[in-house]
């Protein structure tokens, strides 16, 4: 078990080298979306407290927190006031003021996963060196710092062709697919121009997408949840399938490609790794996010441990949970706004009102200010005896007007 800084209630710092739950730890998460909400969910149990800093009054975590400070975390002063108040800090999203992380942690401030980590995941070409030097499968990649580098990518590369801004990118906002040198232009400037700073990436002709959860102790111990399937639609996470349906020496490959890219960045917490199964075998790591990720919130309901309760077990170097499914099958499925306010709400509804009817169904609410068309509100887990089984279910609960077919 770490040494864990811990502020007293008089506001110094003490170390806290054995009785996690009878001091009074306080975590930091930079972020109140639906991942620091379910980390204040799986935080409650334990007795763990989760403050956040988010800048939206009614961001979904906020009315579980601990503590909700409104500030923004890519703001210094914001992040250093609310590191007053924190035995800990860690992240629910990568787009944070890095710089302050840094120099927190030269003033000893615990923070997981360690911010050089972050700085290098935040921005992705960055990212891309960082594996590369790791001897970690990627499809190719080039920087891209004016048209003639773009037009360049393209000969490289061929087309259909991906460009990609370095930082900033969630949900396929910040990627654009480019289907010849004509289009390029256009491409760009989709994504902010030149100037926003983009790479291009050679198209990854996948037959599925596959994805792990892997946590990393403060020791640097690793443990892994399953290989899950993913479905994207329009580059949105759309479906998470576990475990996949993949032979067992791909399961493997993908298992060590993880863990590959875990082990070289530093730092506790729970890590997301996307991955791309090609037709061949072989496996390549599209990206990884420092942190709890969507393609694991199915191991709420389907693993001895979820992704959330691990990330703080990881944080506050507490034994580690066994990460193995439960059930035998699970599917998540993503309750995306499927229209702007009152109309997307009735949809969203609908969709729950059917998943609580059906057996192995768990609804997830994220409670957002409004409801906006292509934003994550809410998921469904549903689990089961087989996958057939569970994607009947899945099918059966979404299968309403308006909703695509699973
Ligand atoms: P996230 O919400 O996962 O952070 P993001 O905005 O960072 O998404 P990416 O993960 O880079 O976006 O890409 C989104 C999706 O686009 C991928 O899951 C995959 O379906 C597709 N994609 C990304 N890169 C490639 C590639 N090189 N070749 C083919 N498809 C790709
Ligand atoms: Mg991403
Ligand atoms: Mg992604």
């Amino acid at each position: 078990q770490g040494d864990v800084a811990v502020m007293n209630s008089s506001g110094c710092e003490t170390l806290c080298t054995t009785t996690w739950g009878l001091c009074d730890t306080v975590i930091g998460v930079l972020g109140g979306g639906q991942l620091g909400r379910m980390l204040c969910q799986a935080a409650s149990p334990m007795g763990i407290k989760v403050s956040v800093l988010d800048p939206l009054e009614d961001c979904p975590a906020g009315n579980i927190a601990y503590h909700h400070q409104v500030g923004s975390f890519k703001d210094m002063q914001a992040v250093r006031e609310f590191a007053k108040g924190c035995g800990a800090l860690t992240v629910e999203i990568e787009h944070v003021n890095v710089e302050t992380l840094e120099a927190l942690a030269r003033e000893n401030v615990d923070i997981e996963p360690k911010p050089f980590t972050i700085r290098i995941i935040q921005d992705k070409y960055m990212q891309k060196m960082h594996f590369k030097k790791h001897d970690v499968a990627l499809p190719e990649f080039m920087k891209i710092d004016s048209a003639e580098e773009a037009e360049e990518a393209g000969k490289l590369f061929g087309y259909p062709l991906m460009l990609k801004s370095r930082r900033d990118a969630y949900d396929g906002r910040g990627n654009a697919v480019v289907e010849s040198r004509e289009a390029l232009p256009l491409a760009i400037s989709s994504l902010g121009g030149i100037e926003r700073c983009l790479y291009a990436e050679k198209w990854a002709p996948f037959v599925k997408e596959l994805a792990i959860m892997v946590a990393r102790g403060r020791d640097g111990s690793i443990r892994s949840f399953p290989v899950v399937e993913t479905t994207h639609v329009s580059n949105i996470c759309h479906t998470v399938e576990a475990p996949a349906r993949i032979p067992k020496e791909v399961a493997e490959l993908a298992m060590q490609v993880a863990e590959r890219a875990v082990g070289s960045l530093s730092g506790a917490g729970m890590f997301g790794v996307e991955l791309f199964l090609l037709k061949d075998g072989n496996v390549l790591l599209n990206e990884v996010a420092p942190r709890p990720h969507n393609c694991g919130h199915y191991t709420i309901e389907s693993c001895f441990v979820s992704q959330y309760e691990q990330h703080l077990r990881c944080v506050l170097g507490l034994p580690l949970g066994d990460p193995s499914m439960k059930v035998p099958a699970a599917l998540m499925y993503n309750i995306l706004g499927e229209a702007d306010g009152e109309e997307g709400f009735t949809i969203a509804h609908n969709i729950m009102r059917r998943a609580m009817s059906v057996p192995g169904a768990s609804v997830h609410w994220y409670e957002k200010p409004e409801i906006r068309k292509q934003r994550k509100m809410g998921h469904i887990t549903v689990v089961g005896p087989t996958a057939e089984v569970v994607r009947a279910r899945m099918n059966w609960i979404i299968n309403t007007k308006g909703i695509q077919d699973y």
